[in-house]
């Protein structure tokens, strides 16, 4: 079930070399969203495990976790929580840099997102290093919610992304579709 559904996944994201820059290889999710039977079932497999957690809200990462969080979180009958670049959250925020190859990041959640108890799913489209997953789940923890665990679309395993998270998980599952 699980290979059915990660050879279909598969199938739908288009690898493009050198973009943004060269030597990236881009996973490109454009032609699985377009595609119904394949963004129908991501979407209902995020929500099986956003129910198998005992999730009670839904994160998605500025942008494309966006796209993939918001419609599962409908679809397992839970609230969607964003995790917003620098600056674009109004009222009080937590913020939390990281570094990237040039530079830092900034990511900043709503201080009042989460009502005390709260199970998070926390979701993305690509763990690449782990600097945007690792700040996230730490502001999801700095905003008084528990992580129930992360589910990435994919994960770059030549990366040591995996590894550079296990510290920010604290014993969370990690899975990758
Ligand atoms: P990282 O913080 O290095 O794990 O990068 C993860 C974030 O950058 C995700 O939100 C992705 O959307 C994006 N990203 C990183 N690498 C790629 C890639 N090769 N293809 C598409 N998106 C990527």
């Amino acid at each position: 079930q699980d290979t059915v559904l990660a050879e279909l996944l598969a199938s739908r994201i288009k690898d493009v070399p050198d973009y943004p820059k060269p030597g990236v290889l881009f996973k490109d999710i454009a032609p699985l969203l377009a595609d119904a039977e394949a963004f129908g079932a991501l979407t209902r497999a995020l929500a099986d495990r956003a129910a198998a957690l005992g999730a009670t809200k839904v994160v998605g990462l500025e942008a494309r976790g966006f796209v993939l969080a918001a419609p599962a979180a409908v679809a397992a009958g839970l609230g969607f929580v964003p995790i917003r670049k620098k600056g674009k959250l109004p009222g009080e925020v937590f913020a939390r840099s990281y570094d990237l190859e040039y530079g830092s990041a900034t990511l900043e959640v709503q201080c009042d997102a989460f009502a005390p108890g709260e199970r998070v799913l926390v979701v993305d489209d690509v763990l690449a290093t782990g600097g945007t997953l690792g700040a996230s789940l730490d502001l999801v923890r700095e905003a008084g919610a528990l992580l129930a665990g992360v589910v990435v679309l994919m994960e770059l395993s030549f990366l040591p992304g995996r590894e550079r998270l296990l510290p920010h998980l604290a014993g969370a599952p990690l899975e990758a579709l």
